[in-house]
């Protein structure tokens, strides 16, 4: 899973996306909120820690704008404010939590967590399903409902299928992958994707779901389940 963290508050930025990282996830920062939302645009992260008071745009208007052209990423408010009424205005501009600084590490983990599971349809079990396939987002363990065979998948593997998985039935192009799984300024190439798609084919066989990765000539590639 990949966060965004706008936040011009170097320190603190630099704390959140070190401790996010240690947590398992990916993590990037924006120092102001025109790069904060040109970022969020990109559509690469499944979730945006976003401070009130930051320079060039308010964490409000990255928020008005981006629920404007109906973009559904999970946002959490950060602000050193404890004013209700900064609270009531988020909310209502379409924030899904709200976290006062300063707050624990261990706070903002299980917001996040809270946040993301409520915006994938995880299930309390931590298991993302699509289909009969299913992913444990915690143990990256991969299981099919109609079968007893597990396989535990590797991290780019794991980051991959999830990504899919929260994207079923839509094409995702190669580049978006590169992007998504391996950052802006990576030097993977696209074979990469390829690679890890095969890798990831061969374990969704493995277990026995009836869900499967297919690819789009030239575009790239969707995931299919019986159910979609
Ligand atoms: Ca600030």
């Amino acid at each position: 899973m990949k966060i965004l963290i706008v936040e011009d508050e170097r320190g603190l930025r630099e704390a959140l996306i070190k401790s996010l990282t240690d947590e398992g996830y990916m993590a990037e920062g924006a120092e102001d909120g025109e790069i904060g939302l040109d970022m969020i645009e990109t559509g690469v992260y499944d979730l945006v820690l976003l401070d009130i008071m930051l320079p060039k745009m308010s964490g409000f208007e990255v928020l008005s704008k981006v629920r404007a052209k109906k973009t559904d990423v999970p946002i959490i408010l950060l602000t050193a404010r404890t004013q209700l009424d900064d609270k009531i205005t988020g909310m209502d501009k379409g924030a899904d939590d709200y976290l006062t600084k300063p707050f624990e590490m261990e706070e903002l983990f299980a917001r996040i967590r809270m946040v993301s599971r409520r915006a994938h349809k995880v299930s309390v079990d931590n298991t993302l399903s699509v289909g009969n396939l299913m992913l444990n987002v915690q143990t990256y363990e991969l299981s099919c409902s109609d079968n007893i065979k597990t396989v535990r998948l590797g991290t780019k593997e794991f980051q991959l299928l999830e990504y899919m998985m929260h994207n079923a039935g839509i094409v995702l192009s190669r580049e978006q992958i590169t992007e998504k799984i391996w950052g802006f300024d990576s030097e993977a190439e696209y074979n990469n994707v390829d690679v890890y798609i095969s890798f990831v084919r061969k374990k969704i066989k493995f277990v026995g779901a009836n869900v499967t990765i297919m690819s789009v000539r030239n575009v790239g590639y969707a995931l299919n389940g019986e159910k979609l």
